[in-house]
């Protein structure tokens, strides 16, 4: 079944080789292949000025978005508002997010259907109605569909989830995005981006024994630390980087996310040819020989990489040693010669309780091959596992293959339940029986994350990161210290035996094959589906539109909170259980900066309504002004914003009423997601004067009427004894942003546009 575009394909690849002459000439030396990628996919055609890595914010056109369903509510519910009538790229939604792992996945497939109903269904017939293709409940986990059918090498993707990153696996720039961006993508509008540092690692050697692709990124996290990778694009290249299978090369991608990098990529190689080829797109490598050359780095930068990297790291296959990383934190590297002393120096519980394989990072049908020639040795040599097992692979198209060929039987024999083709224990969505206890305990996962309470919920499991083959080493044998290369297990009889190096297939020997890969392709024309939200929904509203400005200044505005200190996406629109309102703006908008810290009572979610002087939770008070009809502004310290693109964080202030954020310094992305939204987002030109505001101050935005680019704004601020003074505001608005304020936001803009 194809499912990708392979006329978008062929469009890119046309215009390839032209782009990258024309970036060469004016950056004037050899390009590396992220170099190519990016110059070959500038909003504005063929490049004509050097951008500065870590510097210029450039506009670019990704040629796919990709979404969750977690994600994919809040951005589609945007998109409708752009009133548009298909998405201008292709795109994807993928029903993974919201899968709970219990019984198996069967059981617990039918519970989420039960529980989720509602929000699959608009997620349906959204996307039947927008050009959009629909992977229903149980067809697998967005990364692993998205490089089984539609990642291609060169290509340019955002996708709405951090793990987007995955898609680098198959040569692409496959980058992590907030849903503001998806519906600028989809909607028409350019990407912007800073133009990335680039990281070059260089893969020397071959795997071998017990070390896998994961290894590798376990190494480099190891070496860069989980904020190593921030603003940069890692690429690898060497002999070695040529050695690992694509899949393996997706996992290095999908684990680029855990040390902060913008992606990770690898270029075109025979291992992507066979991936390709395997997977039914035989047609995307006829196009993508045509294209080879441009499609990896230049010779002369591989040959040189000091000179045109901004930081380079060697990692030599041949000796590296397999590791195991956590716990907490996926960068803390520990190889497993070295596992035992560690774990007992740091007092980690040495029992495992659980071994669970797949997720997005690993399940290929080489990690589960590999996986299970362990298993079969257990089996075979009559060894009762020590801890628990479990697996969630990546697609139906994996589940199927590795039915057939035995492999899950092979996993059943050790007592393996399979959970459903999603992301479930992974995003804490494991209904682990016993985990409210909250005792301390080990678990071994081939996933990518392991904070606190990420897979059960439960703060003291201590939760260790490696590939699925030593997982199921570990798990076999229920102990952490346990190293599969020296160490000898006991069989039920009492015997010592050793377990022999893992061994797979990087692709199935008869080819792939699946029964319903659970796609649903959108109407050709969508104009007469109805998108399905019931009016009494608790978790999905359509959005109206924000009003537009009145072209007036804002005058009697009261204040809301003085945030101090910290004030993240997180503290803005807090996470956790209100992830259940993300498709319903109003229901998520009761968390609004409730986790603030409030500069006048060092409280969070306590402040005064200025208008009866009782003091209430923020959500409360703010929804008392609007219905007042009372303009309100927040002020906040340094770095609002900062965390991540959570378009929700600016949505909320805007949808409750509050008209302006004034701050320090703004978190770039949620400076420009409120700009997006039609709010004003200030900064004081003189950091000195947050502390001039008071709770009980009114504020008069005197000179709005002639809101410009470069032209500062004046705040009059009246104090509550009557004195007033002056401050001078900052922004960054130029004209088009400018535009979307008056329109309302910027989606009301595109609306207004395509109208006229
Ligand atoms: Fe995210 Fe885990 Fe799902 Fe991957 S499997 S997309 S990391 S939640």
């Amino acid at each position: 079944m194809a499912v990708f575009d392979l006329d978008m394909i062929q469009k890119v690849y046309a215009a390839f080789p032209e782009r990258v002459a024309a970036a060469r000439k004016v950056v004037g030396r050899p390009l590396t292949l992220t170099e190519k990628i990016l110059y070959a996919h500038l909003w504005d055609g063929n490049a004509t000025v050097t951008h500065e890595r870590g510097k210029s914010y450039v506009d670019f056109a990704p040629d796919r978005v990709t979404m969750q369903d977690a994600t994919a509510q809040m951005a589609l519910l945007q998109f409708m508002q752009a009133g548009k009538k298909k998405v201008a790229v292709p795109s994807t939604v993928h029903c993974d997010h919201l899968i709970q792992a219990k019984v198996g996945a069967d059981a617990d497939l039918q519970r989420s259907l039960n529980e989720n109903n509602e929000v699959f269904n608009f997620l349906s017939s959204i996307s039947n109605k927008y050009g959009i293709g629909f992977w229903k409940p149980g067809a697998g986990i967005i990364h692993q569909v998205m490089l089984e059918n539609y990642a291609f090498p060169g290509g340019m993707m955002v996708g709405t989830d951090s793990h987007t990153v995955n898609g680098g696996g198959l040569g692409m720039i496959a980058i992590g995005v907030g849903g503001a961006d998806a519906v600028d993508v989809m909607a028409g509008m350019p990407w912007e981006l800073k133009f990335p540092k680039l990281i070059g690692v260089k893969l020397t050697g071959r795997l071998n024994g017990w070390t896998s692709a994961k290894d590798v990124i376990l190494k480099v996290a190891d070496i860069l630390t989980v904020k190593g990778g921030t603003g940069a694009v890692v690429e690898y290249f060497g002999d070695g980087a040529l050695s690992l299978s694509a899949t393996g090369k997706g996992t290095i991608c999908n684990m680029g996310a855990e040390i902060g990098a913008t992606t990770s990529t690898f270029g075109y190689d025979d291992s992507m040819r066979r991936y390709l080829n395997a997977t039914g797109r035989a047609e995307i490598v006829a196009e993508a020989d045509r294209i080879a050359e441009h499609l990896t780095g230049d010779k002369e930068v591989y040959a040189d990489p000091e000179k045109y990297f901004d930081q380079v790291i060697e990692i030599d296959l041949d000796t590296l040693e397999p590791h195991i990383n956590g716990p907490f934190t996926p960068d803390r590297g520990t190889p497993v010669s070295k596992m035992k002393e560690t774990a007992l120096e740091n007092g980690w519980p040495m029992k495992i309780e659980w071994g669970l394989i797949g997720s997005c990072t690993n399940s290929s049908y080489e990690d589960m091959s590999r996986a299970a020639s362990i298993v079969e040795q257990a089996v075979k040599h009559g060894i009762t596992p020590k801890a628990e097992f479990g697996i969630n692979p990546g697609s139906e198209q994996v589940r199927y293959t590795i039915e057939r060929d035995g492999i899950i039987a092979t996993f059943e024999k050790m007592g393996t339940k399979v959970f459903t083709n999603a992301c479930g224990p992974c995003i804490g969505q494991w209904d682990r029986e016993g985990a409210d206890k909250q005792e301390k305990n080990t678990i071994v996962h081939s996933f990518n994350r392991n904070f606190s309470k990420r897979a059960d919920g439960n703060p003291n499991t201590h939760a260790f990161v490696t590939s699925p083959e030593m997982v199921a080493a570990l798990a076999i044998s229920g102990d952490l210290g346990f190293n599969p290369l020296t160490d000898t297990l006991t069989t039920d009889k009492g015997e010592q035996v050793k377990l022999l190096p893992p061994h797979g297939d990087e692709l199935p020997k008869k080819g792939f094959d699946v029964d319903d890969p659970g796609y649903q392709a959108p109407a050709e024309d969508g104009s007469g589906v109805q998108v399905i939200v019931k009016p009494d929904s608790t978790r999905l509203q359509l959005l109206e539109s924000f009003p537009a400005w009145d072209g007036q200044n804002i005058l009697g505005a009261k204040l809301l909170i003085k945030a101090k200190g910290k004030c993240t996406t997180d503290h803005i629109s807090m996470a956790g259980p209100w992830l259940r309102y993300r498709g319903h703006l109003d229901n998520i908008s009761n968390n609004m900066l409730i986790g603030a810290e409030n500069a006048f009572n060092g409280k969070a979610n306590e402040v005064v309504n200025q208008l009866t002087g009782s003091v209430g939770e923020v959500p409360a008070v703010q929804r008392a002004y609007k219905a007042a009809g009372i303009p309100s502004i927040v002020v906040g310290d340094h770095n609002y914003g900062e965390g991540s693109s959570r378009e929700h964080a600016a949505m909320e202030p805007r949808h409750l009423g509050v008209r302006a954020v004034i701050v320090k310094s703004f978190a770039r992305i949620h400076e420009t997601n409120l700009k997006k939204q039609g709010m004003l987002g200030l900064t004081f030109a003189n950091e000195a004067d947050y502390e001039k505001i008071l709770e009980d101050d009114t504020f008069n935005f005197i000179d709005l009427v002639d809101f410009a680019p470069g032209k500062q704004l004046t705040l009059e601020i009246v104090h509550a004894d009557g004195s007033k003074e002056n401050i001078k505001l900052n922004h960054t608005y130029n004209d088009q942003q400018i535009d979307w304020f008056r329109a309302g936001s910027a989606l009301n803009l595109i609306k207004l546009q395509d109208q006229n």
